[in-house]
């Protein structure tokens, strides 16, 4: 019987702050693209020239929502997920070591001793690279929308509408596109604070020799790839969004030879953890 690693009241609180994080990401952006929203539609509005408006017009409102300072807003937050997780994942990650040296009969107390890190290089490093990489990806967010209202707005125009027509199907395709973009930031948020955790995880073991984990998954029929289950087989495992998990079960992996969609908590959805190999203690 292998102890589950991932079902403990303290990971129920770590899943409630992160479940604020990521709404707090969420959030910012969600009204973000509000203001955008309300600038566009006011700049649909205002458009009196013949044709589609060139995407100089529409730039000028990621000029203007620059000024919100939004970039050192995103700074802030992505380095209060970096510090939340790293802070919660510290028990976490010693309770992870204590459960696996359970399931694989090792002396728990060897795991503990003077040379054991929490806060090692790796760690450092890691969430230094995450910290910038989560910050240019919804960074990009303003940009990207910008660049898809003006898409949209040169496609709308065909030359047979009037103004007015025109001016409403901009209007529409602007409103289709805010709803759009929030989907992607609860969905980026949620992946970029469970991306935050897994990584701790690896820079964790890393930092104490631990080269190898077991893929463990939470064995329900949500679980990618399980026959009978919501998502059966076949499944691409060289997918590098999301493989075969259900056939990874209870398989070794190394930290540093990942699967094309990464260790557990990678892939989008994932909700397998990584049960780390305790060789190097005994
Ligand atoms: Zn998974």
């Amino acid at each position: 019987m292998t102890r589950r690693l991932n079902r403990t009241p303290s990971d129920a609180l770590m899943t409630r702050l992160s479940g604020i994080l990521d709404r707090a990401v969420a959030g910012t952006i969600q009204h973000m693209l509000d203001g955008l929203d309300r600038r566009a539609i006011r700049k649909a509005e205002l458009w009196k020239g013949d044709g589609a408006p060139p995407v100089s017009y529409w730039r000028k409102i990621h000029t203007v929502a620059m000024r919100k300072r939004w970039d050192w807003r995103v700074d802030q937050l992505v380095r209060r997920i970096v510090r939340v997780n790293q802070n919660i994942h510290r028990e976490q990650f010693k309770r992870m070591l204590l459960a696996a040296a359970k399931n694989q009969r090792r002396d728990p107390k060897r795991i503990f001793d003077e040379n054991f890190l929490l806060d090692g290089p790796k760690v450092a490093m890691r969430m230094k690279t995450f910290t910038n990489r989560s910050a240019n990806l919804i960074k990009k967010l303003p940009r990207q929308y910008i660049s898809h209202v003006a898409k949209d707005a040169g496609d709308a125009y065909t030359g047979k509408l009037t103004h007015t027509e025109y001016k409403q199907k901009i209007i529409e395709a602007i409103g289709a596109r805010t709803d759009q973009q929030k989907e992607r930031a609860a969905r980026i948020a949620w992946d970029q604070v469970s991306k935050c955790g897994a990584m701790l995880t690896q820079a964790r073991c890393e930092d104490n020799g631990i080269e190898e984990y077991i893929w463990r998954t939470a064995n329900d029929k949500l679980v990618a790839g399980r026959p009978g289950g919501l998502y059966p087989p076949p499944i691409d495992d060289t997918s590098k969004f999301h493989g075969d998990h259900w056939a990874r079960r209870g398989k070794k992996f190394r930290w540093d030879n990942p699967p094309p969609d990464g260790p557990p908590q990678f892939a989008i959805n994932c909700r397998c953890v990584a049960e780390p190999i305790i060789t190097s203690f005994v």
